[in-house]
């Protein structure tokens, strides 16, 4: 790894996921097409990072400081696209990865977008409505000289909804002086938001992993599906798979593990996990140990929570025909190998999951244009673009014999490093 090449606002000791991107990029660079190389150096470079301090009054009147970031990895393409994250682990170097993956991800569905990603480090669950809502907004303010319909667009990603972007809308948008729609995506309905986009990451998973589910000879009905994480993206893949005649057999997420080899009630398990905060003690299902969720037969595992979930210590015992990356970086490019060897097909995230961006584009334009379209075309056009980018990684792949990661990365790399290297350098 090119550890020279580091920023040295990133310590080598603690590279985090940044270090994985940065080892992805490795393995694409030589595959790319000749010309580019003299460019790849600004894949390992995000072109500008934030590091902001969130001060807020909390409801007992102290005062909290928390540490936010907006990184854009690259703008290439187009402005800045991607979520933002609440959570109690976020550092700078999990933004810049998530920026990353961002980037490859809007070219592979060759949407008009760079890369881009922000991040909050406090766990939403110790905090009040009130207090989230000051969190929110005292964040969109600090970042508003990043963010701007034209320039870099939020979103949801992990403990973030069309709540939190209607306070981010609403910030930036009282700065400005007028209502600005399109600064962020995932709203609500009532602000400019998108049918659709809601269940849209999930439907993309569902779509891809059908796909691939084609070229494997094997029907979804019947599946054995393995989720992890039960959040917008775990619960909507659940549902769809199950809504298709798969079998949800377990269910993991930070409060247990739950399993039925019948097959779980999703949508039963999404009502006990509202009412209770927990998987604990949900209808007709056992409780299991955290480990043993990786070891259970099936056809699909999606993993739908944070990184680096998949990784040398379970990659060995994983028993799944396919793993379709719902969540950003969950693989370790260690388990990538021995994943590979085993013959498990990985779809990766920045294919897998990018349903979601794809129909924040759709919001973004209809803000734009003030027009806006019926559920049942965004789904069309939403599962075309899906079906056409995994086609094309599919054949890029079996042509050249390479993981679909890595046909996904050549393609997106490629696109990214073209505009790159059209625009050339200033001044
Ligand atoms: N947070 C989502 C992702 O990781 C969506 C980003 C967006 O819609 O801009 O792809």
């Amino acid at each position: 790894m090119h550890t020279s090449q580091l920023p040295s606002y990133i310590s080598s000791e603690n590279l985090g996921p940044w270090h994985i991107f940065l080892e992805q990029i490795e393995q694409v660079a030589p595959l790319l097409d000749k010309r580019l190389w003299p460019w790849v150096e600004t894949l390992r470079r995000p072109k500008r990072s934030l590091i902001v301090d969130i001060p807020i009054r909390l409801d007992n009147g102290e005062i909290a400081h928390f540490e936010g970031y907006r990184v854009h990895h690259n703008t290439s393409r187009g402005p800045g696209k991607g979520g933002v994250r609440f959570h109690q682990d976020v550092t700078l170097s999990e933004v810049m990865a998530l920026a990353g993956w961002m980037t490859i991800k809007n070219a592979v569905v060759n949407v008009p977008f760079g890369g881009a990603k922000g991040g909050i480090r406090v766990d939403p669950r110790d905090l009040s409505l009130a207090e989230l809502e000051r969190v929110t907004r005292r964040y969109a303010s600090e970042i508003s000289m990043m963010i701007g319909p034209d320039k870099d667009i939020p979103a949801p990603d992990m403990n973030t909804n069309a709540m939190v972007m209607a306070w981010m809308m609403d910030t930036y948008s009282m700065v400005q002086g007028r209502t600005v729609t399109g600064v962020v995506t995932g709203k609500p309905l009532a602000l400019g938001g998108s049918l659709g986009r809601a269940d849209a990451t999930g439907r993309g998973v569902f779509v891809t992993a059908r796909q691939a589910a084609r070229k494997l000879n094997l029907p979804i009905a019947g599946a054995r599906v393995i989720v992890q994480g039960f959040g917008n993206v775990g619960e909507a893949s659940a549902r769809l798979f199950a809504a298709a005649g798969a079998k949800v057999i377990a269910i993991q997420d930070v409060s247990g593990t739950v399993v039925n080899a019948a097959g779980l009630d999703v949508s039963a398990i999404k009502q006990h996990l509202s009412d209770t905060g927990s998987l604990r003690g949900a209808p007709d299902c056992e409780l299991i140990a955290a480990d043993d969720f990786w070891t259970i037969p099936c056809e699909f595992l999606v993993p739908a929570a944070l990184e680096s979930q998949i990784n040398r210590h379970n990659a060995q015992k994983i028993a799944a025909r396919i793993i379709v990356e719902g969540a950003n970086g969950p693989t370790t490019p260690e388990a990538d190998a021995i994943l590979g060897e085993r013959g498990i097909v990985v779809v990766p995230d920045v294919l897998a999951n990018a349903g979601g961006v794809t129909v924040s584009y759709f919001e973004w334009v209809q803000d734009f244009s003030s027009f806006f379209w019926s559920e049942e075309e965004i789904n069309q056009r939403l599962e075309k673009i899906m079906a056409d980018a995994f086609e094309a990684i599919w054949a890029l792949a079996d042509k050249h014999r390479l993981p679909l990661r890595t046909a996904a990365f050549v393609i997106g790399c490629d696109r990214v490093l073209q505009a790159r290297a059209l625009r050339g350098l200033y001044p």
